[in-house]
């Protein structure tokens, strides 16, 4: 995966370092000279629809904080709405949401928005993940949003009956690192999923732990592997019963020490929560969303790399 026209350096293996992705995303904005177009270290706190550009109308509507449009001075938008062409009034006014009141029609015909964006910029390094008293908050309007926040940090864990009573270790993979593969020497651990994330854990704590066991929907039979012949596939997990007691779809029981769900994530957007312009809560699916990219109502708003599984 590369820019257009622009390698990795040749010498770069395919399974590159982050500090080799890194020089790479500095040398292209080094070479299109986009250094000063960036602003590192912000956080993004909340996306509202700052403005709504109706087709044929030149002018703006603004919204207001809690997601309806405020006093009525003229609109396109249905009773209530305030139009205009000055976005700094409407960054003042914090943005909006889409107005509950407006008909499906008139949402349709809306198109562009623009977007107000509060964002903290850290005073400390960007990885500080508390806010601190000299962060800057900023309240900006952009023309287009892209979210380009990753979905592979609210953990997915589904509800198994039994889960209660074991006494076992239970953790995420995402809490899994690799100095943490002595925490599974000799014990026996049950990986639930079968993807990305449970087979690579698998195959690398079966170098220490006494028996790995993977089960999964998609695991028609059980069947042995792994370099040490220590990796179990198994059937889905049913339940879990008594202290270390897993038992699957077919019937079969089993004792584990650890259990690490391999079940992946919840999609999540905090700073979009309360806009409206999400339907059903972001977890498994984004909606209304066109091919996994942009808005179908707002299409200045899109989205990155959606569809990816692990
Ligand atoms: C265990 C695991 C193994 C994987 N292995 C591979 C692999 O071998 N090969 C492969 O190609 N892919 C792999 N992937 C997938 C790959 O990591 C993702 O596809 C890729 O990281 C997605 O990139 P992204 O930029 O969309 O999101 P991310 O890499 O998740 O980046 C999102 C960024 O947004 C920032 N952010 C989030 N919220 C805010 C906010 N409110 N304000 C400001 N910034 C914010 C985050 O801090 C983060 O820096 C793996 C993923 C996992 C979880």
């Amino acid at each position: 995966m590369s820019y257009f026209g622009f390698p990795f350096p040749e010498e770069t293996q395919s399974f590159s370092s982050h500090a080799q992705v890194l020089d790479y995303l500095c040398s292209y904005a080094d070479e299109h000279d986009l250094h000063p177009l960036i602003s590192l270290g912000c956080s993004v706190e909340s996306v509202r629809l700052a403005s709504l550009p109706s087709v044929g109308d030149s002018s703006h509507t603004f919204g207001s904080v809690d997601g309806s449009l405020s006093s009525s001075e003229d609109s396109s938008l249905g009773e209530g709405a305030v139009t205009g062409t000055d976005t700094a009034a409407a960054a003042g006014r914090h943005g909006g949401g889409i107005d509950q009141g407006q008909s499906k029609a008139e949402v349709e015909s809306t198109t562009l928005g623009r977007w107000e964006v509060v964002y903290r910029r850290r005073s400390a390094p960007a990885a500080a993940a508390v806010a601190d008293d000299d962060d800057q908050v900023v309240a900006e309007v952009f023309d287009a949003v892209c979210v380009c926040s990753g979905h592979f940090d609210e953990t997915y864990t589904p509800t198994v009956a039994g889960l209660d009573e074991f006494q076992g270790t239970v953790m995420h993979a995402r809490e899994y690192d690799i100095p943490g593969v002595e925490a599974f020497v000799g014990k026996r651990v049950l990986c639930v999923g079968a993807r990305s994330s449970g087979t690579d854990i698998a195959r690398e704590i079966s170098s220490v732990a006494h028996a790995v066991h993977v089960c999964d929907r998609s695991n028609p039979v059980n069947s042995k592997g792994g370099e040490r012949g220590n990796v179990w596939w198994r059937t889905a997990l049913e339940k879990f019963e008594g202290a270390n007691g897993v038992r699957f779809k077919n019937g079969e029981l089993l004792e584990v020490d650890t259990v690490v769900w391999c079940t992946g994530y919840n999609y999540a957007f905090p700073f979009l929560e309360g806009s409206g312009l999400l339907t059903a809560p972001a977890s498994k699916r984004v909606h209304p969303v066109f091919e996994h990219l942009f808005h179908v109502y707002h299409p200045s708003l899109s989205f990155v790399g959606l569809p990816q599984r692990v």
